[in-house]
């Protein structure tokens, strides 16, 4: 009898591929989840094992033989194949990638998956130690900030940061820094100093009363708590419990929420060794970060998004704070969405999954309010915090000063002269989001993209904020050779100038993706803030994204008009979550915040509802609206991308989809151009379909994948399926 493997590769395949079994192995030995080493056309891949069968459609002259096994044990549980084959066919999306999404990359290129390397971390004197301690050792303030950043490194990384084997010693001489191997159960050094848990609010007794009984069963639970009502602390304690219970949790934050206060701030308050994951690690940190969550050895893993698919010993607990980013959906390729996979991975294990955030996605709002999750509350700012109040303040024929009115001066003045810090919101980065010429009308245009450049002032250059287009700035129009252009409308870094005029006797810190690229960058700006000094914070909604700054008592929302009209079906939902989250920044701890809302649509309904009735009340009302139209969470997407050279040739793919499932009972719409018509020198076209229910969609979604699969003309597009989109440009 012959030995089939069936084998999932990796590339854009909906299907596995069937393999023979080499001769010297026997086949109890292999069990599905293990990586073989498979030839796949004219390469060699690493696959994985999904099934063992005996039969093959291809006859033993068309079977290839399996080069290598890569692994005694599986790399993926069986839990966890499950979880992925439930998300490929879900998504629509070929296994061989979905399996990619969830291996990191060194184990996906054939590294061992188990290890006992020796690497070095701080200590928690070396976390705690204040910046400038070291000031006559630079050597070693940079390896020590360095593994603050980092949590923990390799000789050779280390090396390569420019630590010798003396600063090493040194540093382990004064206790600041310490060995251990990454695999190891044991983590003494952080069990030892443990910061004191303040005494729970009444409110977050009863959150996590309802919680405990659930622990070794199923349940959802949508934590609504207002902005500093002190989520992170009943987190917290739901992982004391999941610890002492022997099991793990996995935290799941938006794409650049992690900032080394989030980790300190777990590291210095849990009895357990806790591991972070996310794309500023380099592939072995990630693989290390895998290995100790798999082997049991940390108590936590803190991960971005891709972090649902790590394999754990025993996790008891799931919690995903900030529930409504929407860095959880992957915009490319595997399009899933982390939250919904975690939702369904708790369920699978059995163990309770909780959800936070200020401002609830609609979807888990709606899950939340029909009971198919569990509702809980926090109404009240924790520690005396008072919540900020909200204030529009009417623009029109207001003298604007760089997009700044005069109130809005009159208060960041006053605010620094109290010595407390002001917080400037404008979610546009960049100089100024138009160049015109006053004399023809001429405007700036990405030549591959519909779409204006941006101006970007000190690096004198227009850049394309899609595809990266950019260009030497022009002195003199185009078209009409005009010196008089015009830069048109206020960013972020227009603004940074404006303030540094107006106030140059206080640090301006702008926080955008321009400034933070810098690896340590993002670092050392949330360590000035935190030094409590006044200052002005300049920033996109990077600033938005849970941070804690106790001494910003003010908060200016420079521009919402342009999310007021936004075609969007979710504008108003994400602009009322941006508002309200960057209005969360003030005041957070004893002094009293004050947030400023600039329009020239005082009374906008939009604007309006939220201010007087809050995002709770606000979201409830959107609810009802998606309610009446029948839009989700009442129905649900799919969309169908297909990008070509000309819009003629995307719109053919798709209207031949459209034709094949035209007898499924779900509404089609379009072909149609998207609204961005054009990215990146492709032509860009969609076909939406919706239905009232999953089943319905995901029937007429699997048809009109199958239909484009064997479309020949489909095969000179790039065409893509999008299950539950929130993006639709
Ligand atoms: P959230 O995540 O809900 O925005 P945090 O968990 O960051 O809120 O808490 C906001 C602030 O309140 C933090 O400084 C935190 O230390 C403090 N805090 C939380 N719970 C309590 C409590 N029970 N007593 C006193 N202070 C608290
Ligand atoms: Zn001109
Ligand atoms: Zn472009």
């Amino acid at each position: 009898m012959t030995t089939i493997l069936r084998v999932a590769v990796p590339g854009p395949l909906r299907q596995l591929f069937d393999y023979l079994l080499p001769a010297e192995y026997a086949p109890q030995s292999l069990r599905p989840g293990v990586r073989l080493r498979v030839p796949f056309g004219r390469r060699a891949v690493v696959g994985i094992l999904m099934a063992v069968a005996e039969h093959s459609e291809l006859t033993p002259q068309q079977l290839r033989t399996v080069s290598e096994i890569l692994d005694s044990e599986p790399v993926l549980s069986a839990a966890m194949l499950e979880l992925i084959e439930w998300a490929a066919d879900y998504y629509q999306h070929p296994i061989g990638e979905c399996i990619a999404n969830a291996l990191p990359v060194l184990l996906r290129q054939g590294d061992a998956a188990a290890a006992n390397e020796l690497r070095w971390r701080p200590t928690v004197a070396g976390l705690a130690l204040p910046q400038g301690a070291l000031k006559r050792a630079p050597q070693q303030a940079l390896v020590l900030a360095q593994l603050q950043q980092d949590v923990s490194l390799n000789a050779e990384q280390l090396r390569a940061h420019g630590a010798s084997a003396a600063t090493l010693r040194a540093m382990v001489a004064k206790g600041l820094i310490e060995r251990f191997a990454s695999a190891s159960t044991s983590s003494p050094a952080i069990e030892s100093a443990k910061e004191v848990a303040p005494t729970l609010t009444d409110e977050q007794r009863d959150v996590i009363d309802a919680v405990a009984p659930s622990f070794g069963s199923f349940n959802c639970y949508l934590l609504e708590g207002v902005t500093g009502s002190g989520k992170t602390e009943v987190y917290l304690r739901l992982i004391e419990q999941a610890l002492a219970r022997g099991e793990q949790t996995l935290v799941l934050i938006p794409e650049i929420g992690l900032t080394p206060q989030t980790l300190a701030r777990f590291q210095h308050r849990l009895a357990t060794s806790i591991v972070a994951l996310h794309s500023g690690f380099n592939d072995s940190e990630r693989l290390q970060a895998w290995r100790s969550a798999r082997s049991g050895s940390a108590g936590v893993l803190l991960g971005t998004r891709s972090a649902v698919f790590a394999e754990f010993d025993r996790l008891g607990l799931i919690i995903i704070d900030e529930e409504h980013d929407s860095s959880y959906k992957q915009q490319d390729g595997f399009r899933y969405s982390a939250r919904d996979i975690a939702i369904k991975r708790a369920a699978d294990l059995k163990i309770p999954i909780m959800l936070g955030s200020a401002t609830p996605s609609l979807e888990s709002l709606h899950n939340a309010l029909s009971g198919r999750y569990r509702h809980l509350q926090l109404r009240a700012r924790a520690g005396g915090a008072a919540t900020p109040l909200l204030e529009v303040l009417d623009i029109r024929h207001a003298p604007m000063r760089d997009g700044l009115s005069p109130r809005v001066i009159e208060a960041i003045s006053a605010t620094l002269r109290r010595g407390e810090q002001a917080l400037v919101f404008l979610n546009r980065r960049g100089f100024a989001p138009t160049l015109l010429c006053h004399d023809c009308g001429w405007i700036a245009q990405c030549p591959h993209c519909d779409t204006r450049l941006t101006v970007h002032a000190s690096a004198r250059q227009l850049r394309c904020h899609h595809c990266g287009y950019n260009k030497s700035l022009a002195r003199i129009c185009p078209d009409c050779k005009s010196p008089q252009l015009e830069f048109r409308g206020p960013g972020t870094e227009r603004l940074e100038m404006a303030l540094h005029e107006l106030f140059n006797d206080v640090p301006i810190v702008r926080i955008d993706r321009d400034t933070t690229q810098r690896k340590h960058a993002m670092r050392e700006k949330i360590a000035a803030i935190q030094q409590e000094q006044p200052c002005i914070l300049v920033g996109t909604q990077m600033l938005a994204k849970g941070h804690h700054f106790p001494a910003v008592t003010l908060v200016v929302m420079v521009d919402i008009d342009g999310a007021l009209f936004s075609a969007d079906l979710r504008g108003p939902e994400r602009m009322a979550q941006v508002l309200t989250q960057v209005a969360g920044r003030a005041g957070r701890a004893e002094k009293a915040g004050q947030v400023l809302v600039q329009t020239h649509y005082p009374a906008h309904p939009l604007i309006n509802d939220l201010v007087h009735t809050g995002y709770h009340q606000f979201a409830r009302k959107l609810l009802a609206e998606r309610r009446a139209t029948a839009a989700p969470p009442f129905s649900y997407f799919a969309l169908l991308r297909a990008d070509a050279r000309t819009l003629a040739e995307a719109e053919e793919v798709l209207a031949a989809v459209r034709a094949q499932i035209a007898a499924h009972p779900v509404q089609i719409f379009g072909p149609l151009p998207a609204p961005m018509s054009r990215r990146a020198g492709l032509f860009r076209a969609q076909l939406l379909l919706n239905a009232p229910q999953r089943t319905l969609l995901h029937r007429a979604a699997h048809a009109a994948v199958i239909c484009a699969e064997q479309l020949a003309a489909a095969r000179r597009v790039k065409w893509s399926v999008d299950i539950d989109p929130i993006d639709f440009s």
